[in-house]
């Protein structure tokens, strides 16, 4: 091994390290699951950068993961003839981590084993999992189109640093090594091993192969001849891209895995949508609803998006364009017949293929929103309290589905008195007045402010149901939500409030009499107030306090006010 040299982990690896091998343990077997995970990964990488230029399979073009046992020494190897990596890709990859929300991740520790290791779970573990279950890792590599001696070793005991080195390798791709920790030799087995793959790695679209054992000519009872059997690389897994089966053939264990491979998750989805589209445009989209927000939901540098695969060949992770923002967290994969195998992601930014198949995705989410909505309350609930902020920005993002989205919106309710987001816009409307044409809402700084709101004394004493908004965002969607299944929304806050038919006569004559008392009052506020308002009313919407500051109705509230002081305007 020619310039070998030492490298300290980042210090995120070096803490992500001690957190797998301390919290893990009752979920070692994973290891495998993310070795397998990054072969296909590195296969799906080749067979791209071969569309350009060929010779990078070097006359193997059998992508595969062979996996071997050797029960003496204890070890396990992985290796694939996948895309490999030069010295530098070894040195970034398995030195740093190079996720968004690292930061974030490890601000959210708390020490607490169960809860670290759930978060650990969902940060994604990848191959630093490795060291869960071996006290020495080596990778062997070498990358597609470089000569054999380009190859690179990488040694680490998982500790605090690492070595790489030069190194001659024939054979493109990767080659794990690990050296099994001594209570943790029960890996180096055969039939263990197989179970572990057709448990998490039966979705891999490459084979993954074990070493069957020659067996020797031996002899019967009756002293007749059996034959024995060459040695040979048999596959274990079904091999087949799992989009491309039959609905029905698939178990939700295997939708399961296979998410947990294209989303680099390690928690259960919340729900998946499979579907075949045929005719004008034809593909297969694999959608997915994870469990749990991701710790970057709210930063701009989020990645997210699908995995774009052209007639079955991967040619992107994180395609945004298939995707609004507003659905970002959704995970998957789409594999399109009519797109050009050679599409960047140039080509897709302004493309009418693009356009359709966004427009079919899109419609898929929310249609397994609405059902989840229908048919698992509970469910939804969950996912609203992680999702729904981000939902909210859909009526502003997309106008063909603003009714759709509304549908699937919850609120918290003067019904409930909690501030539990858990009323639709159909549950409030089934409970309105005789007489109400309108949906009532508040938005304030916080769930607690929209409660106590001045404005709603009115409503508490006729009886009206108002929907309580404290989120920032509600501003924003309430100024592009104004109907609901021919409702208008309309904001409490807001100019001349007419309760309409719900006003009734006795107490429209005791406002008029009212009114006419405390003229000179209204007179005198004017006067004192001058220029900082614009205008000074009589109100009967208040029942306990003396006086309350409406916004016009054509100009912002002052929820919204607020929110262009924050963001400096
Ligand atoms: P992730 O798969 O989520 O990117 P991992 O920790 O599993 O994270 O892997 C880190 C990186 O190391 C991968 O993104 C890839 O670039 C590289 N890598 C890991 N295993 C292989 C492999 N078998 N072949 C080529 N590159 C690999
Ligand atoms: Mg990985």
């Amino acid at each position: 091994v020619a310039h070998q040299e030492t490298h300290g982990f980042q210090t995120e690896v070096k803490q992500l390290l001690h957190l797998m091998i301390h919290s893990l343990y009752s979920n070692k077997e994973i290891f495998l699951r993310e070795l397998v995970s990054n072969a296909a990964d590195a296969a799906d990488k080749l067979r791209f950068n071969a569309l350009e230029n060929d010779s990078l399979y070097e006359n193997d073009g059998d992508l595969c993961v062979k996996l071997s046992v050797d029960k003496e020494a204890g070890t396990i190897t992985i290796s694939d003839n996948g895309i490999g990596m030069t010295r530098d890709d070894v040195i970034a990859n398995l030195g740093t981590i190079a996720k968004s929300g690292t930061a974030d991740f490890f601000s959210k520790l708390s020490g607490d084993k169960a809860k670290d290791s759930q978060l650990i779970g969902q940060f994604g573990v990848g191959f630093y999992s490795a060291f869960i279950v071996a006290d020495k890792v080596v990778v062997r590599t070498r990358a597609a189109g470089e000569s054999a001696d380009q190859g690179v070793e990488w040694i680490s005991e998982g500790e605090g640093e690492f070595t790489v080195g030069d190194i001659e390798k024939a054979d493109r791709g990767t080659e794990i090594t690990l050296y099994l920790r001594d209570d943790e030799k029960e890996f180096a087995d055969d039939w263990r091993l197989r179970s572990i793959i057709s448990k998490y790695s039966d979705h891999i679209s490459i084979p993954v192969r074990m070493w069957k054992a020659p067996v020797e000519e031996s002899e019967g009872p009756d002293g007749e001849k059996i034959p024995g059997q060459p040695g040979e690389w048999e596959t274990v897994n079904k091999a087949t891209a799992l989009w491309t089966r039959d609905k029905s053939e698939i178990s939700d264990e295997e939708y399961i895995e296979f998410y947990r491979h294209v989303s680099h998750d390690f928690a259960e989805p919340m729900s998946w949508a499979h579907n075949k589209v045929e005719g004008k445009t034809e593909y297969t989209s694999l959608l997915y609803i994870p469990s749990k927000a991701p710790f970057d939901l709210w930063n701009r540098d989020q990645t997210h998006g699908l995995k774009l695969y052209v007639q079955r060949v991967f040619i992107m992770d994180d395609a945004e364009q298939f995707m609004p923002t507003y659905l970002r967290f959704v995970k998957g994969l789409l594999d399109s017949n009519d797109l050009p195998l050679n599409v960047s992601r140039e080509i897709l930014q302004d493309n009418k293929i693009t356009q359709s198949l966004r427009t079919g995705c899109t419609k898929r989410v929310l249609q397994m929103l609405e059902r989840m909505a229908k048919n698992d309350a509970e469910k939804y609930q969950l996912f609203w309290n992680e999702f729904g902020n981000v939902l909210k920005e859909g009526p502003a993002e997309d106008f063909a589905n603003k009714e759709k989205i509304a549908g699937l919106l919850r609120f918290a309710s003067t019904h409930a008195d909690s501030s539990d987001q858990n009323v639709s816009l159909a549950d409030y409307i089934s409970r309105m007045k005789e007489g109400q044409d309108k949906i009532y809402y508040v938005t304030a700084d916080s769930y607690q402010a929209a409660k106590n709101s001045p404005h709603l004394e009115i409503f508490k004493k006729k009886g009206i149901e108002v929907l309580l908004m404290g989120e920032r965002i509600d501003e924003w969607l309430m100024q592009h939500l104004t109907e609901f299944d021919g409702k208008q929304l309309q904001s409490i806050a807001r100019g001349n409030l007419d309760l309409g038919d719900l006003e009734d006569e006795e107490s429209k004559k005791a406002h008029e009499e009212a009114e006419k008392q405390v003229e000179g009052v209204l007179e005198r506020a004017k006067t004192a107030l001058g220029d900082k308002v614009i205008d000074v009313k009589f109100t009967h919407r208040l029942t306990d306090s003396p006086a309350v500051i409406v916004a016009d109705d054509n100009g912002m509230t002052t929820q919204m006010m607020k929110l262009m002081e924050a963001a400096g305007q």
